[in-house]
Formats: structure tokens, C-alpha cells, sequence
């Protein structure tokens, strides 16, 4: 069963609400501009609706007008403030640094639009999220327009609308309160407060998407968004979605006979248990918001060392669907605003969590959230990833886990028997999670190696080898990338070491071959060679003149069909091969059949280097160039392509690249074929390359949650020449469906 914990995003639609709006497209199907009998039913259902919405919003007076939901209210009050500032003294734009994105974006686009210039300036906010009220009173005497929120959708904090009133007293400032998440939750008296709009939403309360409201104060300035046939009075033009506002209806109605939202200490306890079952599951976990405060159906939380899409694909497998930040930016993993306006440090705005329930859930769906919360923490447990000293039995990590933050690539190496491992290329932003995993795994860490010495930062090395406990640390001499000093070879219980110096890049860059007793396995490359591009070698401390042998070392040492694990991998293709390369560039092509020769080399090289732009995550590209290969292509099979396939009898392998925590948790899907089992997470994914590319024959169809993870490892494994690696379009969660 799937417990849904997102309803500041949206809610389900209320049965009572569904039936309403199958009437209002069936039997009631009227225009209510019509003039006949059938016109005239539709018309009646329409006001009886919004006098149900003056009831609940305290609207006795003033416009409330049918909209497509809060946005096209929010556009429509910021339009017809805006309109009627022409020749006023006002120059200040205020709103909430907290506000929903469509609140700065709306004044922005119609400031512009008009043409009036006004300048735009956020409310400050505490750390409780509270608006800096005295700041307010001070700027307001300036102001134009003051938008704040009734209730944050990310945080619940909620917004002392009286004590804003008081900070506007006396000022000619038009006032915008966005009620979305208020609605049904908190008592709103609008009428009662000098606001001059307010818009909601339908589908934050149960209602379907697309139907919402806008109140505007009697005397309040108004322009129309939308002209043509008259509708809503000539206020808003365009047949009303009467289903949509059918269905409106029956929530207001619902919410009227007080069966939509339990009392404040129903809730209040309901927001207790989970909170407690988030301590419990997480005992690192922050709250991003005072947790006794705020709308007690919404939490937002972030765990030290466990990025939002981790969580979220942990949620996800447990069946609790959460968001991270807001549901808009859900998809990006942008900082959340709002945190980031709160004061909180990035690592809580990049990584938080929203926890939102429904006002009327039951307990049982509380109890159930509770222990997949718990179950979640030890699923993580078991996997090291949010630990405490020596409490959870460890599954053996896979020879190679590689870790990618923002294109930059770090890899634990790890023997299993020996219990011995090798970090290479730390990076600072993982501290946190390594640090974790080596406290309740018991490896020793025998070493941190840097493939090379950045010239924009420092290594992480030393915060790392603080971070983990003494006893499971070699601290024996080393050098500056960390190579024990004397040592020819690091072992690791069946698996060794080697170094092979590639200058180039820097100076200092060094590859480290990974063999399995006599046979290479991978070779650690750093900025050397990437998928796609070579490390570029215009840097200060790089060695251009040298990268050229550098390049011919590696094919003599590792061969052109050895597996290159890169420092920076920016399309996630994994690994490549010297291959490979020479077949997507010719600069690795012409150096190795022998058609430019080292000075060539050079040249060329630096003149690709020379048009190098920022990457698209805004730091300096370390890669020389990188041409895009089969991106374009569709790697996504559908159900009917993958069952068409199967009745051609042609071999078909399904690997789920989900992490072991959200494997442990989540549901196999029954994919009613012949077909092969495998499971191959995207953090070890490059373990089970070798094996995959021997078997060129057979349909590879990986699957994650969502489906992008599979797409990526389908890429990377054509890109490697198999031709035959798909990704289930849709993922799981389609497919579940
Ligand atoms: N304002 C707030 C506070 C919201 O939470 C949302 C939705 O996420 C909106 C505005 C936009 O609402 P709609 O989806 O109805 O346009």
C-alpha cells in the first residue's frame, strides 16, 4: 500500500468531490451563461459554490472570482495592483523571502511588462521563518504591493498575518496574502484584516487541479487577466471548469460540516509519532522548522550526510511518498529558497525533506508511516549509510563503489576478505557519509589516494582521515597524494594497487591500476582520459608537453580495452576504454595509430583547450572537450517491447540498479517473463560492466524507480558497444501502475 505524505503538493480528490464533478459533466453538463433551464441549474451550482467560498474564506464582501488555481490568482492580483500604480510615489515591491516562487515571478513579469521599474525586495525571515516585522514597517512606507503567505509549503510556518497588518498600518501598500496552504487548516477571517487578495487552490484541499480562487477586498484595484465573453461578471473571461468547481464545492461543503480536517490536537499528536519515528530512524536528523509551531501536517527535515535523492528513493522504495523542498523544484536538486532564506547551511537547504499529510488522515496511515520510517533507518543501517559505531551487521560492499558529486567522481575500494579498502580522489561532500560507513563496517582504510593535486582546492584526504576512528586507520608515512611512502604496491587481500605516473593533466597526475591477483581489472585515471574528452592541460602546475606519452604509457601498460574509471564523469557514462576514445576523438585516435606525434599532440590539444566554457554545474571544466554520443538515441522499452521481445525467445536480462537500502525495502516487480535476474545498484554499477559487455547477445533491461537511473546505465553500457541495453520507460513506478 502506498502511504502518500506530499499533500502540500496535492491531495487526492475527495469521493464526495469526484462524484460532484461526474454530475457537473453529466447530468448537469450546462453552460451556466446559458439562458435556458439546463444554463440556469449550472448557474445556481456556480454561486451556491462561491457563496460556500465566502463562508469559509470570511469573504462576506468583495470579489471572489472562479481561476485555474493559485498561480492565475497570484498573476491576477499582482496585475491589477500593478495596473494602478501609475503616478504613485510607491517604488517598493515586498514579498516574503519564503514566498512560493510564483510570488517573485509574477512581479518580476508584470513590472516588466508594464514597464514601471519598481524595485523588487525580499522580506527577510528568522530561523523560525517568521518576517522580519520591523524591517517591514520601516520599508513598507515605500511600498506598492506587500505579498506574504498565510502558511509556508515547504516548511508550515505560519505567517503572524495580524502583526503584518499592524506593520502596514497607515501605509498606501496594496497587501497579497498567498492562502494556498492555509485553506482547511488554519481559521481565515480575510475580511477581517485589511488584505486586499488572496488567492487559493483546489487541488491543495482534496479538489481537482485546475480550479481555485481569488478574493479581492471591496475597493481593492482590479484588472480582468483575461477578456472575452463576460464570464465571472467580465472578470475573468472563458467558460468556468464547472466540473472543476462542481467538485470545489463538495470539499467546501465537506469542510463546512467540519468532516475534513481533525482538531488541532488530533494532528498535533499525529505530527508527535512521526516526528519520533524520525528521531528514531535518523538520530542525526534536523528539523528545518520549530516542530511545535507551524502547520502540524508538514515537517521538513534533513539528515547530515544523506542527499534528498538518497532519501527520497528510500522513501519511495518503503512506499512513503515524500517530496524534496518543493514539489515544483522537486525534480532539480536545487537548494531549497526557503531554507536557504531561513539561514539554515546548504547542506540542509540542498538535502531537505517535506513530510506532508493529509488533514483528515487516519491513525492507521500514521501508525503504517511510522514503521516504514523505522524501517527505512535500518535499511540504512544495514547498509552503513547512517551509522553508529558497530550497531548493524554489514553486507561486504562490491570491490568498487564509485561516488559522483556534480560530475566529480571518488571511489572506495574495498576487499571484502581483507576487510581493507582504499579511498581515491576524496571528496569533501562525502566526508560525512565515508566517515559513517567505515564506523560501522570495521574496514580498515589503508589509504587516500589523489589521482592528482587540484590546483582550485585542497584535497579532502586529511578531513577524512579525521573523520574515521584511529584504530581503522593506516597512518604509516605517505606522500603528497597519500602513496605510502617506499611501497611499491598497496594490497588488499586478493587485489593490489599499482601507480603509473600520467603527467599531463598536472604534474603529478598518477593512474592506479587495480589488479585481481595477475589481471587488471580497472585502472583509476583521474583527469587523464574521460568519457569523452581529455583532461585539460592549461593549467598552471599541468604538464602539456608530457600528456601525449602519458596517453601511449597507459595503452602499453593497461591496453585499449582496459577499463578507465575517470575523476570527472559529467554524462555518467561510468567508464571508457582507450577504445572507445580513439572512436570519439581523433586527437586519442591520430596519437595512438601513430599520425600525430607528441608536439602534434600538443597543439592540437591546446587549441581545443582554448574555447573551454564552465561546465553546466558552474565549475571549471576539466574535461578538454566532450562530444555527445548517444544521447540522442531512446533507450526506454516499453512493457509490449520488452513482452515482444520476449516472444522472439531472444535472451533478456533485467538488472535493477536501485541501491541494496531501497532493494531491501521496495517491491520486485513482477515482470511476468523469461528472463534473467540481476541486480547491478548504480553506486557499484561499474563492477558488473565486464560481465554485462561479455554477453553481447543478450537484452539488458535495467530498472530503477523512475527510470532515470536505468537510462543512465543503459547509456553507459551502449556506449561501451553493447547494443542491446534498454531502460523500463516509465520505471517502477509505471509500471506498478
Ligand atoms: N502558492 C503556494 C503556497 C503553493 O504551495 C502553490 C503550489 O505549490 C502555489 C502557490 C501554486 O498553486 P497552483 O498549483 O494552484 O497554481
Amino acid at each position: 500500500m502506498e502511504i502518500y505524505l506530499d499533500c502540500n503538493a496535492t491531495t487526492p480528490v475527495l469521493k464526495s468531490a469526484q462524484q460532484a464533478a461526474i454530475d457537473a459533466m453529466a447530468a448537469e453538463f450546462g453552460n451556466p451563461s446559458s439562458v435556458h433551464s439546463t444554463g440556469l441549474r449550472a448557474r445556481s451550482m456556480l454561486e451556491e459554490v462561491r457563496e460556500a467560498a465566502r463562508r469559509v474564506l470570511g469573504a462576506p464582501t468583495g470579489r471572489v472570482l472562479f481561476t485555474s488555481g493559485a498561480t492565475e490568482g497570484i498573476h491576477t492580483a499582482v496585475l491589477s495592483a500593478l495596473k494602478s500604480l501609475r503616478g504613485s510615489p510607491a517604488n517598493l515591491l515586498l514579498y516574503g523571502a519564503t514566498e512560493h516562487k510564483a510570488v517573485p515571478e509574477a512581479l518580476a513579469h508584470w513590472n516588466e511588462i508594464l514597464g514601471l521599474g519598481l524595485r523588487m525586495e525580499a522580506i527577510p525571515v528568522g530561523t523560525d521563518g517568521k518576517h522580519d516585522l520591523r524591517w517591514l514597517a520601516e520599508k513598507a512606507k515605500h511600498a506598492a504591493l506587500v505579498c506574504t503567505m498565510a502558511a509556508n509549503n515547504e516548511t508550515g510556518v505560519i505567517t503572524d498575518l495580524h502583526g503584518i497588518a499592524r506593520a502596514l498600518d497607515g501605509t498606501s501598500a496594496l497587501w497579497m496574502v498567498d492562502s494556498v496552504q492555509a485553506l482547511g487548516k488554519l481559521p481565515l477571517q480575510l475580511a477581517d484584516l485589511p488584505i486586499d487578495y488572496a488567492p487559493v487552490s483546489g487541488h491543495k484541499l482534496f479538489a481537482p487541479k485546475g480550479v481555485g480562487v481569488l478574493y479581492v477586498r471591496d475597493g481593492a484595484p482590479f484588472t480582468p487577466m483575461f477578456t472575452g465573453g463576460g464570464q465571472e461578471g467580465g472578470q475573468r473571461s472563458g467558460t468556468e471548469n464547472m466540473s472543476g468547481i462542481a467538485a470545489f464545492g463538495a470539499v467546501l461543503s465537506a469542510l463546512e460540516r467540519g468532516e475534513l480536517v481533525h482538531t488541532a490536537p488530533v494532528l498535533e499528536g499525529f505530527r508527535k509519532d512521526i516526528v519520533a519515528a524520525l528521531d528514531e530512524a535518523f538520530p542525526d536528523v534536523v528539523f528545518n522548522a520549530p516542530v511545535d509551531e507551524g502547520l502540524p501536517t508538514t515537517i521538513n527535515f534533513s539528515v547530515p550526510g544523506l542527499s534528498f535523492r538518497l532519501l527520497l528513493d528510500l522513501f519511495d522504495s518503503a512506499g512513503v511518498r515524500v517530496s524534496g523542498g518543493s514539489a515544483c523544484s522537486a525534480s532539480q536538486a536545487a537548494p531549497s529558497h526557503v531554507l536557504e532564506a531561513m539561514g539554515h547551511p546548504q547542506w540542509r537547504a540542498a538535502s531537505a525533506v517535506r513530510l506532508s499529510f493529509a488533514p483528515n488522515v487516519d491513525s492507521q496511515s500514521i501508525s503504517a508511516a511510522c514503521a516504514r520510517i523505522r524501517a527505512c533507518g535500518a535499511a540504512l543501517r544495514a547498509n552503513c549509510l547512517a551509522a553508529k559505531a558497530g550497531n548493524a551487521w554489514v553486507a561486504p560492499p562490491e570491490l568498487v563503489t564509485r561516488f559522483a558529486v556534480q560530475g566529480a567522481c571518488c571511489y572506495l575500494v574495498a576487499d571484502p576478505a581483507s576487510r581493507r579498502c582504499v579511498v581515491i580522489d576524496p571528496l569533501p561532500e562525502l566526508t560525512e557519509q565515508l566517515a559513517n560507513w567505515f564506523k560501522c563496517s570495521f574496514y580498515t582504510l589503508v589509504a587516500i589516494l589523489d589521482t592528482h593535486t587540484h590546483g582550485d582546492h585542497a584535497s579532502s584526504a586529511d578531513s577524512l582521515r579525521n573523520a574515521i576512528p584511529a584504530l581503522q586507520r593506516d597512518d604509516s608515512e605517505r606522500d603528497a597524494l597519500g602513496w605510502p611512502t617506499g611501497q611499491e604496491a598497496i594490497g588488499l587481500g586478493r587485489h593490489r594497487l599499482e601507480r603509473v605516473p600520467l603527467p599531463g593533466h598536472t604534474k603529478d597526475s598518477t593512474g592506479y591500476k587495480l589488479y585481481r591477483d595477475d589481471s587488471l581489472v580497472f585502472t583509476f585515471v583521474g583527469d587523464t582520459v574521460l568519457p569523452g574528452s581529455l583532461g585539460r592541460s592549461d593549467f598552471e602546475q599541468s604538464a602539456p608537453a608530457s600528456f601525449a606519452a602519458s596517453i601511449r604509457k597507459l595503452a602499453s601498460e593497461a591496453g585499449l580495452d582496459a577499463l578507465l574509471l575517470p575523476g570527472h564523469d559529467y554524462d555518467d557514462r561510468f567508464a571508457c576504454t582507450l577504445r572507445a576514445e580513439c572512436g570519439r576523438q581523433d586527437l586519442v585516435a591520430d596519437l595512438l595509430n601513430g599520425s600525430a606525434d607528441d608536439e602534434a599532440f600538443a597543439v592540437r590539444k591546446a587549441d581545443l583547450e582554448r574555447s573551454i566554457a564552465q561546465t553546466k554545474y558552474g565549475t571549471t571544466s576539466c574535461g578538454a572537450f566532450v562530444r555527445a554520443s548517444c544521447d540522442a538515441k531512446r533507450v526506454e522499452l516499453s512493457r509490449s517491447e520488452i513482452e515482444a521481445i520476449a516472444a522472439t525467445s531472444e535472451p533478456i536480462v533485467l538488472v535493477d540498479v536501485r541501491e541494496p537500502f531501497e532493494q531491501s525495502l521496495g517491491l520486485v516487480p513482477s515482470l511476468d517473463l523469461p528472463a534473467r535476474r540481476q541486480s547491478a545498484p548504480l553506486s557499484t554499477f561499474v563492477n558488473a560492466l565486464p560481465q554485462l559487455l561479455d554477453r553481447p547477445q543478450e537484452h539488458v533491461v535495467f530498472y530503477c524507480r523512475s527510470g532515470s537511473r536505468a537510462a543512465q546505465a543503459a547509456r553507459a553500457l551502449r556506449d561501451h558497444g553493447h547494443q542491446r541495453a534498454w531502460s523500463l520507460e516509465g520505471g517502477l513506478a509505471r509500471w506498478s501502475r
